[in-house]
């Protein structure tokens, strides 16, 4: 099925105050080439939601991942955990092997603390990503507005994606773009979901292991990714929209 811009707007509108299950429930009802984006973090809650009401309305649920190569070994153990618990096919995507030698011999390992994240992030990440999301018409991601004051704020539930501008039409899920992390992890601990053990050692928003570190008492959860850059600049690039709006995990 294909949306017009005014139509996801509408959409955006009316399902502004939703359950997230609503939304992925419409996803799945609307689009055939349709995924899940899990970064084998609090994200989970995602897959847990989809399976319960793919299950209800017959649909299967497509899962991918973005392996950068720099993840924590915590991480990918706990992907194959839920690979294993909802017995599901997850997607591994990893970056273009010819690109990322390239990169690393000539900067190193570590060059994003030197500069920014970005470069590194384009070729781990967004590279991979776009070559996903040019096989689909919609993804579903884990965004909320809480996440990141700087660049989340506006988190519509349902947006126009403009990774293709207009080669291509894309429409992205953010059904938990109303939640608080509260809400989440309630809900993670009520249903006991299985979650990343990262988190039970202070790490809250979970990226590449160089990329992240837990944070204290009183601090946002994006204070432990790329700590070294500008909060504004926090977002690796996978959900562009919001960097291009503020200035895009
Ligand atoms: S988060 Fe860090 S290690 Fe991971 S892709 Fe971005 S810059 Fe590279």
């Amino acid at each position: 099925m294909t949306f017009s811009v005014e139509q996801i707007n509408a959409l955006a509108i009316d399902y502004a105050e939703k359950d997230p299950k609503d939304l992925i429930s419409l996803a799945l009802q609307a689009f055939g080439k349709l995924a899940i984006s899990f970064s084998g973090a609090e994200d989970v809650i995602l897959i847990e939601l989809a399976t319960k009401v793919a299950r209800q309305l017959d649909k299967p649920v497509h899962v991918f991942t973005l392996d950068t190569g720099r993840l924590h070994p915590e991480t990918y153990q706990f992907i194959d955990r839920v690979r294993q618990h909802y017995n599901l096919t997850i997607d591994i995507l990893s970056p273009d092997t010819v690109a990322l030698e390239a990169f690393v011999r000539e900067k190193g390992l570590f060059s994003f603390y030197q500069t920014d994240h970005h470069e590194c992030c384009g070729i781990r990440k967004i590279e991979p990503l776009k070559r996903k999301l040019a096989t689909l018409d919609a993804w579903i991601t884990g965004q909320r507005r809480d996440q990141s004051p700087g660049t989340r704020n506006q988190v519509p539930v349902i947006e126009q994606d403009p990774t293709f501008g207009k080669d291509k039409a894309l429409v992205k899920f953010n059904p938990l773009a109303n939640w608080t992390s509260k809400q989440v992890w309630d809900y993670i601990r009520m249903f006991d979901v299985p979650y990343n053990p990262l988190h039970d050692r202070g790490f809250i928003s979970i990226g590449c292991e160089p990329c992240t570190r837990p944070v204290g008492p009183g601090q946002h959860e994006r204070e432990g990714r790329w700590w070294w850059e500008e909060a504004t600049a926090k977002e690796c690039g996978l959900h562009r929209g919001n960097v291009i709006a503020s200035d895009g995990d």
